[in-house]
Order: structure tokens, then sequence, then C-alpha cells
């Protein structure tokens, strides 16, 4: 990619191309919750207002949503807190100081702007035909 075409898609709100952050700090906060510090490799981090989400990518694995749970406007790394659900958020928890991760943020354009109705909250993993099945009855 050439500097000019990198630079035009750092500076589109809705790319979905992920800036480049390194881990400077790991912290296990509790069990399978671990929560990383990142630093931006190549420029300044972008502001985030108090409930903004990531999508943060670990590399050859896959890219998740992870809201930024540092404070908006405080100095020092963005931070991020993980569970280890699955394989992407394994990938991420495993990380250790100088791991380089992706990070691209929420934004109105590449978010989701809608109602959802119907939200249910489990107390347990569905398996996968109860998923489907929800999936089928309101199709
Ligand atoms: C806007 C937004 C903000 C989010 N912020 C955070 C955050 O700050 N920290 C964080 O840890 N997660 C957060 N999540 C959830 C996170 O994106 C998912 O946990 C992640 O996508 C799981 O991906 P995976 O590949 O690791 O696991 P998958 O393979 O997708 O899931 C593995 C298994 O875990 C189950 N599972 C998936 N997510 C969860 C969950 N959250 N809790 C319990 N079981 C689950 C699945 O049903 C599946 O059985 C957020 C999600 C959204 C939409």
């Amino acid at each position: 990619m050439t500097a000019h075409l990198a630079e035009a898609v750092r500076t589109d709100p809705g790319s979905l191309v992920p800036d480049l952050y390194r881990v400077v700090q790991r912290r296990v906060e509790v069990g399978d919750v671990v929560t990383l510090s990142l630093e931006p490799v190549e420029r300044s981090p972008l502001p985030f207002r108090a409930g903004q989400f990531n999508m943060l990518t670990a590399f050859g694995v896959g890219e998740v949503a992870i809201s930024v749970s540092s404070a908006p406007g405080a100095p020092g790394p963005i931070e991020h807190t993980i569970r280890d659900v699955g394989a992407v958020t394994h990938a991420l928890c495993c990380c250790d100081t100088g791991v380089a991760v992706g990070a691209r943020p929420d934004s109105l354009v590449a978010s989701f702007i809608g109602v959802i109705d119907e939200v249910a909250v489990f107390n347990r993993p569905l398996q996968d035909d109860e998923v489907k099945g929800v999936y089928e009855s309101q199709k």
C-alpha cells in the first residue's frame, strides 16, 4: 500500500483497515479476564468517548469488538479489558508485552445504527442448535 493510500485509509472514519498498536502492559484482572494497555505504533491514538468500543485484531486469528476501559482524555495507553471466551479473545488475552495487535475505532460510519428488539439474556452459553433455532424463528 502506498503512503498516500495508507493515509487516506486512516483518515476515513469508516475504514475497515486496523491501525497497528503494541501491547505495553498485560494485567490479569481475575481468572480469564485480562486488561491490555495499547499504544499506537505509527501515530497518536484516536480520541474516544465513554462507552466506545474498538475492533481489535489478533493477526491471523480474527477481529472482535472490545470496549475501551480507560477514561476518555486520560493520559497514557488505551486500555481494553477482555474475557477469554473464544478463539479471538483467547489470542488477545495471550498477547504479552511487545506484541502487535490491530485496532480500528467504532464510528458512526462503520457502526450498526438501528434498533434491537426482543433482547434476551442467558445465564449459560447457548448450544449451536439453540442459536440456529433463534435465528430461524426470527427470519
Ligand atoms: C460493542 C461490543 C463491545 C464489547 N466489549 C467487550 C469487552 O470490553 N470485553 C470483552 O471481553 N468482550 C466484549 N465484547 C464481546 C466480544 O466481542 C466477544 O466476546 C467476542 O466477539 C468473542 O469472540 P471469540 O472469537 O473470542 O469467541 P467466539 O468463538 O465468538 O465465542 C466462543 C463462545 O463463547 C460464547 N461467547 C461469545 N461472547 C461471549 C461473551 N461476551 N460472554 C460469554 N460467552 C460468550 C459464544 O456463544 C461461544 O459459545 C463486546 C461485544 C460488543 C458487540
